[in-house]
């Protein structure tokens, strides 16, 4: 064989079969490499025994990876139809080794270009590269996460696992068909190793049994190595973490407390704006109407000067808007407190504020803080920030925008984990993914 033959051959990812002659269209990129199928190695596609009598050589087209400048790689093979004898003489096929067991018309190095491409870009970018269908792009990615997911093994890797967090993402909302119905919302739940910011499992839901279904990639002496947990304020977590993390501290995550913080402040709000309603006044409706909440929200420096002369005014004449406004002001430095003697001091004068500001709302924060007061030190004495599980949500809002629509949460659950996690060739080596396993490399199999 020429040697131009057997490196195209090689990285192309092709065997059994000789190039009999080529053709290119530069204008389109497009390179056709004709081929047939070599006889003396032939064997039966159902038995793997040699076939003794040509039947036909029968026609097939099979996508391959690009080459060089060419996006668009066919091979026109001749495939060997004959008489296998095992079979009982019947004519069987003869076996192709480089076409993807699943996506037979096309090569495994194809299928590992357009796995690899999936990893990075969206479904769109990557099938327009390699001149594929969206849909085959969808396909070609969900089952090569589910072969790599098999490798993905925590128990055999040394992972750092001193601090972990767990949270939920909404995955869809399921609208009632009648408006009388319910609507479903549905969760998953991702286990989040914070050292490395990635994803390690996700499950669906977020019962305790969710969080449970997550720790189980971890041995329970890997569980016992975690050292903090970082959650938000769902008991159904915390009492699933005191009991498979023996050695862990919980840590009430920032993230959270700022959110409930945020969201009490918006009850005070919307009672106010109520009110303003009620009293028919113009000024106080229009600044604390909900698409203007940002005014109240936001920081002082990225408000513009018109809106923060407004909030000046705004907590000049009401006195619960600015009373509730100093309280979450204030609960951020309690927050920022570096020991848990200052912590506890602070929060004890934050109590207070929130006694004699009289607002309902955060009345009832108080209390939930003081139910959860154990773990909020946790978080002062670890500082486990959640920006990591925080940048990890965006992300994750981010797939889901993509557009590919997940269907199912399985899909889901394992974007998630191919984007935020250690499901890609970054961690997993598929190297050799590339070839047939006949012509794989022992040493470059996924460990
Ligand atoms: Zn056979």
């Amino acid at each position: 064989m020429e040697l131009h033959d057997d490196l195209i051959l090689k990285s192309l990812g092709l065997q059994g079969i000789k190039i009999e002659y080529w053709a290119t269209c530069d204008e389109e990129l497009k390179l056709v490499l004709y081929a047939r199928q070599n006889r003396n190695e032939a064997v039966c596609n159902v038995c793997a025994n040699s076939i003794t009598h040509v039947h036909e050589w029968k026609l097939r087209k099979i996508r391959a990876a690009p080459l060089g400048a060419y996006e668009e790689v066919w091979i026109y093979l001749k495939q060997l139809r004959g008489n296998c004898h095992i079979c009982g003489d019947r004519v069987r096929s003869s076996k192709v080794a480089f076409t993807h067991p699943h996506f037979k018309n096309m090569t495994y190095s194809l299928c590992e270009k357009a796995g690899r491409l999936m990893e990075e870009l969206t479904c769109e970018a990557s099938a327009r590269i390699l001149r594929l269908k969206s849909k085959t792009m969808w396909d070609i990615d969900q089952y090569r996460m589910k072969q790599m997911k098999k490798h993905l093994n925590y128990a055999e890797r040394d992972l750092d696992l001193e601090s972990m967090s767990a949270d939920e993402v909404h995955y869809r909302t399921i609208f009632g068909k009648k408006s009388s119905d319910k609507n479903k919302v549905q969760f998953v739940t991702n286990l989040v190793c914070t050292n490395i910011s990635k994803v390690l499992s996700n499950a669906m839901g977020r019962k305790g049994s969710s969080l449970l279904n997550c720790l189980k990639v971890l041995r329970p002496e890997q569980l016992l190595k975690i050292k903090y947990f970082a959650l938000d304020m769902h008991d159904a977590f915390i009492k699933v973490v005191e009991h498979a993390c023996k050695n862990a501290k919980i840590c009430i995550d920032r993230f959270h407390l700022a959110q409930g913080v945020n969201d009490v402040f918006d009850e005070v709000r919307k009672i106010e704006f109520k009110l303003a309603k009620d009293n028919e006044d113009k000024f106080l409706m229009e600044v604390l109407a909900p698409h203007r909440k940002y005014i109240l929200v936001e920081r002082e420096k990225n408000l513009s000067k018109k809106d923060y002369t407004k909030l000046e005014r705004l907590l000049d004449i009401n006195k619960n808007i600015f009373r509730a406004s100093v309280l979450v002001e204030y609960f951020h430095k309690v927050l920022d407190k570096k020991n848990v003697k200052e912590f506890r001091k602070s929060l004890i004068l934050w109590y207070r504020f929130a006694r004699e500001a009289k607002l309902k709302p955060f009345l009832k924060f108080a209390n939930t803080l003081r139910k959860y007061r154990h773990y909020i030190e946790g978080y002062i004495m670890s500082g486990l920030t959640t920006a990591v599980s925080e940048g990890l949500n965006n992300k994750i809002k981010v797939l889901k925008r993509m557009g590919y629509g997940y269907t199912n949460p399985v899909s889901f659950m394992l974007k998630i984990l191919q984007r935020c996690g250690l499901l890609n060739s970054k961690y997993i080596d598929t190297s050799s993914w590339y070839w047939p396993p006949e012509m794989r490399l022992a040493s470059t199999t996924p460990f």
